[in-house]
């Protein structure tokens, strides 16, 4: 299928239900290493998120006409209503995808190139690498496997679920790690053992991609 405007609306919505069936488990994991506050500081992000999709939705000259405008939206949001660590480096993290996605349709090019720009912006903001127990971790492992994959000659959806699936692994991986970053680094050694839930949202947010792609009518 093709990854256009309104494949993105669709990834965003699937991205918001998602967020809402697992707002529990993200404050959980949260309450364990953080403050609690995660699942909801992203769901009231993502419903907002929804909101605004539906007022731009129907206006009059029709939505957003482009892939990046569709990312735009989540960024501004994100960043106005999100808070805490995730909304900033969230905000960025699509902000900085939309840049280069200033087309009606992405290919495997551009969501490798989407998912780089987004690693960057989080880069940028919170100074984390691959390690520290960040949704770094889920981010990096998903930008590995997209380039893998795009090289191959896979297409943009097949990156896509590399993409996904390396960022479910990459936010496992973070179980036994000690975090360095954020908040969850004021425990030290007791961090470990436990899920970073910033990772976990990563993965959560990459696999609605797919579910979005893969919900289209092939015919
Ligand atoms: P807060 O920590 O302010 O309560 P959230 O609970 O919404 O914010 O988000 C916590 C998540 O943010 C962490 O699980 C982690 O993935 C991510 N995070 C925190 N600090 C950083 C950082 N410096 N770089 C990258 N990610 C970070
Ligand atoms: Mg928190």
């Amino acid at each position: 299928m093709t990854l256009d405007v309104e494949w993105a609306e669709r990834w965003v919505r699937t991205a918001a239900d998602a967020v809402t069936a697992n707002r529990d488990e993200l404050t959980e994991l949260d309450r364990q290493i953080g403050d609690g506050d995660h699942g909801a500081n992203l769901d009231r992000g993502f419903r907002a998120v929804v909101t605004r999709l539906d007022e731009v939705a129907a206006a009059p000259d029709g939505g957003p006409a482009q892939v990046g405008d569709v990312l735009k939206l989540v960024a501004t949001t994100l960043m106005s209503t999100v808070g805490g660590a995730a909304g900033p480096l969230y905000g960025t993290a699509f902000l900085r995808a939309s840049k280069v996605c200033g087309r009606e349709a992405i290919e495997a090019p551009s969501v490798v190139a989407m998912l780089e720009a987004a690693l960057e912006g989080i880069e940028a903001r919170g100074h984390a690498r691959t390690g520290e127990k960040t949704m770094v971790d889920a981010w990096q492992a998903a930008v590995d496997a997209a380039g893998k994959v795009a090289g191959e000659g896979g297409d943009g959806v097949a990156v896509l679920r590399a993409a996904a699936d390396a960022a479910d692994a990459g936010a496992t991986a973070t179980i036994p790690l000690v975090a360095t970053k954020g908040r969850a680094s004021y425990l030290g050694e007791r961090s470990a053992g436990h899920e970073d839930p910033g990772a976990r949202s990563t993965a959560l947010l990459l696999r609605a991609a797919v579910v979005a792609a893969e919900a289209a009518d092939p015919a």
